[in-house]
């Protein structure tokens, strides 16, 4: 197979120049290398930003509200259409399958759909008459260049859950994809200039650190929004705060599912599959740690075992449960997760090393791993292993359950199984984890809320779309206003009081 060349989209074409460095893609279900992606240099991407610059300065930044609207529920449109051709890209270079890869598209619609209602979302507040004949009023208004820095296991989501909402208020965009796979993001990208966005609003540059370091310091790049690993995320956050940008840095996670005695426990053998081992572990929002209350572990551990036999992992375009990890270097990793899990004393129940696979070529498969008898020191509990493998830990009630989390450095998800609803309700409001699911094992807000985690799942105030992505992407402005009468009042030197 020969390798595509893949490169930047900048004002709506792509680049005509020849990279310095570049940098491979796979097929990771094949093994094959099928990209080779042009590397950014900072001079390039300076470059970029001097037109998003333009296009938001010389034209989307004073468009009407009416035009900017019209747009995006034409770009909704234009998604939908072609969702299974993005979602195919997706497989082609992430590996999930295809169902999994066509889900991430349809979450990333509903943040679209959400920004359709941008006129209303900008709507400020006004106050006649605060002090006599004065008047004071709201509005927001865009920042001018963003940047948004995503990570490979949502190439197509995340950059959706920040690209609509910036556009919509009025921005400017430079995108930077992950360089493991990037063109579901330049396709989605693709989209805009038919839409009928004005070129330079959105562009895509690929690269590494040092088209991130390029947009980090760039004084015309007004804020960072950046999803990936927890040393990444604290990185992009200190750099850019200290060049004066607005910065939202969404980190990495290990997410919990506590599991009580009451619970319905074919209902939470199913979450944690579902959620351990959907898109191969490889979601930051997937259950990686399964609290067990001890009375009931055995049987849930029992009843996880029976229906991990029933996966099929392979190639994501054959109808298989699940792909193959991202890169033959992430898999290698997990693996050896795995092998300090089995020396550091859990109990290894099902081996995803020995698993089989339907796919053709060495693509960079682990079947789904399960280990029992995981305590709180083992390196497969601290770190966050991004990989098809549930640790069970066991507990001897809710309260020891709770304290394991909220000792846990990530907040990003968790979830509790219960039928008891003074315990959920207890959990809710007692756990230190920015999304909270009660009987949902994954819950991703909805667009018209936001997404973000606490603690080191989180760098930054603001968290992706709903009300807190229009906030993040505009700036607050009230001005305080008096037509002159026949009766204005002559020199005050004393500070403005309301009358
Ligand atoms: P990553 O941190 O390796 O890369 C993320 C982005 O940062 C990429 O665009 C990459 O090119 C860039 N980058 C990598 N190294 C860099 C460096 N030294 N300097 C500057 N930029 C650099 O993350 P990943 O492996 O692509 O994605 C997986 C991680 O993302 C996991 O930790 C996962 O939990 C996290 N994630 C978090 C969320 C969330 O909402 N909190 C969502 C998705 C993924």
């Amino acid at each position: 197979m020969t390798a595509t060349r893949i490169t930047h989209l900048i004002a709506g074409e792509p680049w005509s120049g020849t990279a310095e460095r570049t940098s491979p893609v796979y097929n990771p279900a094949t093994g094959e290398q099928s990209g080779v992606l042009d590397l950014a240099s900072s001079e390039l991407v300076g470059e970029v930003v001097a037109k998003a610059k333009k296009a938001w300065s010389q034209e989307w930044g004073t468009l009407s509200l009416a035009r900017r609207s019209q747009i995006l529920f034409t770009f909704r449109e234009l998604l939908n259409r072609d969702k299974e051709r993005i979602a195919a890209i997706i497989t082609a270079e992430h590996g999930k399958v295809l169902d999994d890869a066509l889900g991430e598209v349809n979450r990333g619609l509903e943040v679209v759909e959400f920004a359709c209602g941008i006129p209303s979302l900008l709507k400020g507040g006004f106050t006649e008459n605060a002090s006599t004949k004065v008047d004071v009023y709201s509005m927001r208004q865009s920042l001018g260049v963003v940047a948004i820095i995503s990570p490979f296991n949502f190439p197509a989501m995340v950059p959706l859950w920040f690209v609509p909402v910036a556009v919509a208020c009025g921005n400017a965009v430079v995108i930077k994809p992950s360089e493991k796979d990037p063109s579901a993001t330049i396709a989605i990208a693709a989209l805009w200039r038919e839409a009928g966005l004005p070129d330079g609003v959105v562009n895509v540059v690929n690269g590494d650190k040092e088209a991130v370091d390029a947009l980090l310091t760039h004084p015309d790049v007004k804020s960072i929004s950046f999803v990936g690993s927890t040393p990444i995320a604290r990185y992009v956050y200190e750099t850019g705060t200290s060049h004066g940008k607005r910065v939202q840095a969404l980190g990495g996670a290990k997410n919990h599912m506590l599991v009580l005695p009451d619970a319905d426990l074919d209902l939470a053998a199913d979450a944690a599959i579902n959620a351990g081992f959907g898109s191969a572990g490889e979601r930051c929002m997937a259950i990686s740690a399964l609290v067990a209350v001890d009375s009931i572990a055995d049987d849930l551990v029992e009843k996880i075992k029976d229906r991990m036999g029933k996966l099929r992992t392979g190639d994501g375009t054959r109808g298989c449960d699940m792909g193959p990890l991202v890169t033959q270097q992430h898999r290698d990793k997990v693996v050896a997760y795995v092998e300090a899990g089995e020396a550091q004393g859990a109990s290894l129940v099902v081996d995803g090393r020995s698993g089989t696979y339907d796919a053709d070529g060495e693509g960079f498969f682990l079947a789904p791993t399960l280990l029992d008898n995981v305590d709180e020191q083992m390196s497969v509990y601290t770190d966050e292993i991004f990989g098809p493998v549930l640790s069970v830990v066991r507990v001897h009630s809710y309260d020891d359950g709770l304290d394991l989390i909220n000792r846990n450095q990530y907040g990003n998800g968790t979830a509790i199984f219960t039928n008891d609803g003074g315990a959920a309700r207890r959990f809710q409001s007692e756990v230190e984890v920015g999304m909270v699911g009660i009987n949902v094992p994954i819950p991703v807000p909805v667009s018209y809320y936001s997404f973000g985690g606490w603690k080191n799942s989180l760098f930054g105030d603001s968290h992706a779309h709903g009300m807190d992505g229009v906030h993040f992407f505009t700036r607050g402005k009230v001005v305080t206003s008096r037509w002159l009468d026949p009766s204005h009042g002559g020199l005050n030197l004393g500070f403005p009081q309301n009358d």
